[in-house]
């Protein structure tokens, strides 16, 4: 069978808070069988909020959830890195409201989760599979899920920039060939300099810098050492969908497709796939080679 799988041991990490800019202690804990991933904030009495869209509480700039008024902010990062790896059971413990920001792309993440080592529980791993198509719209900005024998994301931003017009805006990739870990898990986010240094200004995006983004002039990338993927814009917009998507509370099965899309638009994706229990189900698999075991050579690798 297709196994539940959490993390072998307790790990910790270090970073800023990209919302803050003061360094935030996170704690990965191994969690048992069917306990999901949730979050605690130690500064508050160990509040517990679970990673799902039903606590989605803003979606704007990044993703936060919230329960009785403790948040947190900036979980879409390490939310893809859960989701690539297949992690299904983990508690994340922090004494903050966010997520360190880390280099801005998931990839320490994805290190962290491999140093503690990943460890397949005795239960069946759920998956939620889409049956039917679910689309929502904002203006022209599109997202829609539909039925595939696998796990695909397909999407075309429209960015009006030098660089990113010139590295792509459009980028469809299939997870059963493509490995996240290799294309998308080292994509960082990205801003224009002169919107850091405004909210800046307001007190926001304390922790912004070139350690944790990639920097836009007007026409150029402002970072000495460039960009990690030639693609690396739309690349960053897929690892954020692949987080977003994990609100779902397990791995999907379905064709991801957008248009423009957000956090914003994700939220409200799944908020509408909640409201329509009729078009998707929750499904358990018994062979280690179905078809729709998606992220194969990750997982396989990952064990
Ligand atoms: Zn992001």
């Amino acid at each position: 069978m297709i196994k539940q799988r959490t993390i072998k041991k307790a790990i910790k990490a270090r970073g800023i808070g990209i919302h803050s800019g003061v360094m935030i202690n996170m704690t990965l804990i191994p969690a048992e069988i069917d306990h999901g991933v949730v979050f605690r904030r130690l500064d508050v009495g160990g509040k517990l909020i679970r990673a799902h869209n039903a606590f989605v509480n803003e979606a704007i700039l990044s993703t936060s959830i919230e329960n009785k008024g403790v948040k947190i902010s900036t979980i879409e990062h390490l939310m893809s890195a859960f989701s690539a790896l297949g992690i299904d059971n983990v508690l994340v413990e922090l004494d903050s409201f966010e997520v360190p920001i880390m280099d801005g792309s998931s990839a320490p993440f994805i290190f962290l989760v491999q140093s503690a080592g990943i460890e397949e529980q005795d239960a069946h791993k759920n998956f939620f599979v889409i049956n039917d198509t679910i689309r929502v719209e904002n203006n022209d900005s599109w997202a829609q899920v539909t039925p595939y024998d696998g796990f695909k994301v397909t999407l075309e931003i429209d960015f009006n920039h030098k660089k990113v017009k010139e590295s792509g805006q459009n980028l469809s990739i299939d997870f059963a060939q493509k490995s996240y870990l290799k294309e998308i898990s080292r994509a960082r986010t990205f801003g224009y300099m002169r919107d850091v240094k405004s909210m800046q200004e307001n007190n926001l995006a304390l922790g912004a810098s070139m350690d944790n983004a990639i920097a836009l002039s007007d026409d150029d990338v402002l970072n000495e050492d460039g960009m990690r993927y030639e693609n690396e814009f739309v690349k960053h917009k897929i690892l954020d969908i692949v987080g977003d998507l994990y609100l779902l509370g397990a791995n999907l099965i379905g064709h991801y497709e957008g248009y423009k899309t957000g956090h914003l638009l994700n939220d409200q994706l799944l908020s509408t796939i909640f409201e329509r229990p009729d078009t998707w189900s929750i499904e358990t698999f018994e062979s280690e080679d179905s078809p729709i075991l998606f992220y194969s050579e990750d997982w396989q690798n990952s064990l």
